[in-house]
């Protein structure tokens, strides 16, 4: 029998697909959101009982459609993940001005994308549960001003949205991953890489599955009486 209804934003590699994972493991019925179709349609065949939904966070109006699609096809959604995100980083006074919009508008209006399609569904239930990645770079890091301002949107747009919907009996949290093995890390200079390894009290990176069990305690039962929190899951780079 399906599971409860999770989607997942960036669902087809890296962190959301380590969280999907988790996700299908513990029993739900995962909804994979991407925008590659063919990479989406590889791990949806590797994650039981998931289904693949192409779509772009940031055309409200896609994201309304495939939220639409998701409840009337598989059923209510129960959880909702923001994970995708992107970084173009570059010091502030050499940063584009198309490398400040497209960040801000993938890693912030896309999660306020996904919560205003997904929110009057829960309303209606008076229940749900929101996830939503933001990162440890929102307290500020060199040569991402624009991924921590949104980073930092992240959290404001979760308290709020928080308080607004505690009494619908709808939780919001936010988690800060800190240096997660994906390909977003593996993309970085080896100079920055070891940097931010050594910036790490456990010594190890973090795997995707780190976050995805994070997020499962979020999303379970046992988190009903936790809302607005910032949970950091970085191994200590967050004291
Ligand atoms: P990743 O490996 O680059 O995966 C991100 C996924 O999001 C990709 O599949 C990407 O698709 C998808 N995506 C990008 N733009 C999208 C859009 N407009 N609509 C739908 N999907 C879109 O990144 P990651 O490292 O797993 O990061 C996942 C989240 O965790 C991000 O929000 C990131 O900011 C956050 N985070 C990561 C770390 C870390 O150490 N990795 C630390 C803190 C926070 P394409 O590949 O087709 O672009």
């Amino acid at each position: 029998m399906a599971g409860p209804i999770a989607i997942v934003t960036g669902a087809q590699r890296g962190i959301g697909y380590g969280i999907s994972r988790v996700l299908a493991d513990r029993g739900y019925t995962v909804v994979l959101c991407d925008l590659d179709e063919s990479a989406l349609s590889e791990a949806e065949r590797s994650i039981p009982g998931s289904h693949a939904m192409t779509v772009d966070v940031t055309d409200f109006e896609a994201v309304g459609a495939a939220v639409r699609t998701s409840e009337e096809t598989f059923g209510p959604t129960a959880v909702l993940v923001n994970n995708a995100g992107i970084n173009r980083d570059r010091m502030l006074h050499k940063m584009a001005e198309s490398e400040w919009d497209t960040v801000v508008n993938v890693n912030l209006k896309g999660q306020f994308n996904c919560m205003r399609h997904v929110v009057p569904y829960m309303r209606g239930r008076k229940k749900g549960r929101i996830i939503n990645i933001s990162s440890a770079s929102w307290q500020g890091n060199v040569g991402q001003a624009n991924y921590a301002a949104a980073k930092a949107g992240v959290i404001g747009l979760t308290k709020t949205a928080a308080r607004e919907l505690a009494r619908l009996n709808i939780t919001v949290n936010a988690i800060c991953p800190g240096f997660i093995d994906t390909p977003m890390t593996r993309q970085m200079p080896p100079e920055a890489f070891s940097a931010m390894m050594a910036k790490i009290p456990m010594e190890r990176i973090g795997t995707p599955e780190d976050v995805g069990r994070v997020v499962a305690f979020l999303a379970s039962d046992d988190a009903g009486y936790v809302t607005g929190e910032v949970v950091n899951v970085g191994g200590g780079m967050v004291l």
